[in-house]
């Protein structure tokens, strides 16, 4: 029986439309379908990330039907066969059929095919071996492709030892599908594969393990996942550091119940060291974007201690000494971390001052504190900070007026 997920608007706008009529006008009809996230998606009723063709095109071929239509394509991934095609700025992934001929574990080497089943035995996993024509008929070269999307079975194409052999990032996208797509009990073979080759993680290349990991933790119940991810070594592979679940569990506990948020990047605070100089450690191994880091960094600071029971006085002061980004996960961190949920309501309150307090501008500046008669040199500074620490602990007094007679006062008490 012929399936379909019929037309959908991803399919026919007008950017779509003209990638495949370019395609089309060299391979012919049919020389091009969907495939991977974009078809799996529909299929399963959730939003579509980025849309994936495969074209028995070669890539020369691909490029050429492109340029000649007026679109652009970039060579994003010639290694694999894959070119970017866009068409009035949105991006498709077109990439030419293959079949895979050797590998060294880490990049499989393809030689490209006119055969859609060979390129299916080369996809990761059946769900995301499912193909689909421009007007939504599926095509499931594997067989059961699409029962096992809709069943919630990650299956590997072929046998998982040898898929992962040939690439053993399949290891956390296998974890990744699972989070995001899994009902039941998982496959039990994938499950023993991914065990027992997990030493194949030590030491590769940390973009592609974090860009994986990264999209793990976005999905929305991620737990069951990320505790056979434990259970099976595989996550000590990845992050020797991270000692147990509890504080992620924790905080994907509070996200789902109370903050209707998955914030993948907080998730990994969980996972690492709880502490400044660690933190940074583990974001060169796993080479985080600077953002991230400095994120995360920011995010374990020790002081000041964040309580549930903190004053709104405190608290104010913290987010001024923090700011309100580092304030926000520090709270989350710690809320996660307790165990007590009769305090919830105190956390929740700590993120909506968060949210609400602006801190002001200290109203003074070095000119100030020259004009008030200090010298030029390091004491202006060290007028300033006490002044600062003064207004700090009059909880930001809004009245410039009583700053300058403190700094006057500080000034007048200094011996230069
Ligand atoms: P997403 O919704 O996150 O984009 P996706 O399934 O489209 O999910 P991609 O990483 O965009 O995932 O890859 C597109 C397709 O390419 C996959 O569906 C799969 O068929 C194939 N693929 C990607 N990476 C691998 C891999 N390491 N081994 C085998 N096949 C892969
Ligand atoms: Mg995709």
């Amino acid at each position: 029986m012929t399936e379909t997920i019929g037309q959908r608007p991803w399919m026919t706008t007008p950017q779509a439309v003209a990638v495949l009529d370019a395609l089309e006008a060299k391979g012919g009809p049919g020389c091009a379908r969907f495939v991977g996230g974009c078809v799996r998606n529909t299929l399963l009723n959730r939003p579509i990330d980025d849309i994936d063709i495969a074209t028995t095109l070669t890539p020369d071929e691909a490029t050429a039907a492109l340029e000649a239509a007026g679109l652009k394509a970039v060579p994003t991934g010639v290694e694999h066969g894959t070119i970017t095609a866009v068409a009035d700025g949105a991006p498709f992934e077109v990439t030419t059929l293959r079949r895979d001929v050797s590998t060294d574990g880490r990049r499989a080497v393809v030689a490209f095919s006119l055969d859609w089943a060979e390129d299916a035995q080369r996809r990761d996993f059946t769900l995301n071996a499912i193909y689909a024509d421009r007007d939504g008929t599926l095509f499931d070269p594997t067989g059961q492709g699409i029962a096992d999307a809709r069943a919630g079975r990650i299956i590997f194409v072929g046998d998982a030892m040898t898929r992962i052999r040939e690439d053993y990032l399949r290891i956390l996208r296998f974890f990744r599908f699972l989070a995001w797509y899994g009902k039941g009990e998982p496959d039990a073979k994938a499950l023993a594969a991914c065990k027992a080759l997990r030493d194949t993680l030590s030491g590769r290349p940390a973009e592609r393990t974090i860009k994986e990991l990264l999209k793990l933790l976005s999905a929305e119940e991620p737990r069951p996942a990320m505790t056979l991810m434990r259970e099976t070594g595989v996550l000590g592979k990845i992050m020797p550091f991270c000692k147990d679940l509890d504080q992620f569990n924790g905080l994907v506990e509070i996200e789902t119940s109370q903050l209707f948020e998955n914030d993948a990047v907080l998730r990994l605070a969980t996972l690492v060291p709880d502490d400044q100089v660690s933190v940074a450690k583990a974001a060169e191994s796993l080479r985080l974007s600077n953002d991230i880091r400095d994120r995360l960094v920011a995010a374990m600071g020790k002081t000041p201690r964040i309580a549930s029971w903190m004053s709104p006085r405190e608290s104010r002061r913290a987010v001024y000494q923090v700011g309100v980004r580092a304030f926000t996960d520090r709270v989350k961190l710690a809320w996660a971390g307790s165990r007590r949920t009769a305090a919830n309501h105190q956390w929740r309150g700590l993120l909506a001052l968060g949210e609400s307090w602006a801190p002001p501008p200290f109203p003074l500046t070095g000119d100030d504190v020259i004009h008030a008669g200090v010298p030029k040199g390091p004491m202006v500074g060290e007028v300033l900070r006490e002044v600062e620490d003064w207004w700090i602990d009059h909880d930001f007094l809004d009245d410039k007026f009583s700053a300058i007679e403190k700094l006057k006062a500080v000034a007048q008490g200094m011996a230069y």
